[in-house]
């Protein structure tokens, strides 16, 4: 088994020879055939979130099929195709667990964060947390559903009934969830980095009715607003283009300071809240849609000994999409 092993924080991704295990009770072993790269890897890559678990493979937007089965595993099969999220484990017995938000759960494991992802050949996974993908669509593009999409996707559901819908950040997540949007029949707005036109561009080739910088107003007041960039500034600004009673939903895992802002821009009832991680039923539900609504990534893939040129990239915007490694 080849690898993209992160040694310590801060520090480059190293490729490496690791000893192949075999998967224990409950587990599978997937032989990887995509993996995508999320924003969420920065921030395990710059040392962002807390607890991490170093030296760490990172990755957790994996497809791949089963090479391998643990004992007391009879939901999946050898050679069957399957993709492995964010949400690697949960203990199922903490109060989150027992009231269906195991999204919140207290001993919880993450892929490519706590536990080894998917920036190599092949991974070691909870069978109970890896979602069957069935035969239909590209590996590479089914890649980025496994958390852009879900996480995505769970972020849409927060963000209720809004029919003006605001998207802060037009990357991986927000271009998928454009398209879900504009399925549901909602108006979509987005907003980009100041003068970033090829991602305005991209943005209204989705779908969206109107695309521009973050510190533009929208031309109408939003019901809803979803921030995928993490940049704090972005949350005044978005509670600014939400009318009464409108929400804005923080979708990323890190988030740089929020800076103080006048009451008035909370004030009339506007809500603002994060969304954490993502429960099995989210994945079950996402992927049960995506095909009905034809979701089409765009993805620009990479070798995996690549993975340090396409975390470069993703970090200076060098792309639209999503980039997925290919072992
Ligand atoms: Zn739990
Ligand atoms: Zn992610």
């Amino acid at each position: 088994m080849h690898a993209m092993v992160m040694n310590k924080i801060g520090g480059p991704l190293l490729w490496t020879e690791l000893p192949d295990r075999q998967p224990g009770p409950g587990e599978i072993r997937l032989k990887i055939r995509a993996c995508g790269v999320c924003r969420t890897d920065l921030h395990v890559l710059d040392g962002e979130l807390p607890d991490e678990r170093v030296p760490i493979i990172p990755g957790h937007e994996i497809v791949g099929r089963v090479d391998a089965i643990g004992s007391g595993v009879d939901s999946l099969q050898i050679g069957q195709r399957v993709g492995v999220p964010w949400l690697g484990h949960t203990c199922g017995v903490c109060p989150y667990c027992a009231e269906q938000r195991e999204n919140l759960c207290d001993r919880p494991l993450f892929t490519g964060y706590t536990r080894d992802g998917g920036f190599a050949t092949a991974v070691i996974a909870d069978a109970h947390f890896a979602f069957p993908l069935g035969d239909e669509g590209e590996d590479i593009a089914l890649a980025p559903l496994l958390c852009a999409g879900l996480i995505g996707w769970r972020s849409l559901v927060m963000a209720g009934g809004a029919q003006r819908l605001g998207l802060y950040g037009f990357g991986a997540a927000a271009h998928i969830i454009a398209q879900v949007a504009r399925w549901q029949d909602r108006k979509v707005y987005a907003f980009t980095k100041p003068d970033d036109l090829a991602a305005q561009t991209f943005a209204r080739e989705l779908g969206a009715i109107w695309a521009g910088s973050s510190d533009q107003a929208p031309p109408e007041p939003l019901d809803a607003a979803i921030i995928f960039a993490p940049l704090g500034a972005l949350v005044p600004l978005a509670l600014k283009a939400v009318r009464k009673g409108g929400r804005v939903v923080c979708a990323g895992i890190h988030m740089s300071d929020i800076p103080s802002f006048p009451y008035a821009s909370l004030w009339e009832e506007r809500e603002l809240l994060s969304v954490a991680n993502l429960t099995r039923q989210d994945g079950l539900d996402f992927l049960a849609l995506a095909p009905k609504i034809g979701i089409v990534t765009r993805t620009t893939s990479y070798p995996l000994a690549q993975a340090n040129e396409a975390l470069a990239d993703l970090r200076a915007g060098r792309f639209e999409g999503a980039a997925v490694l290919v072992p």
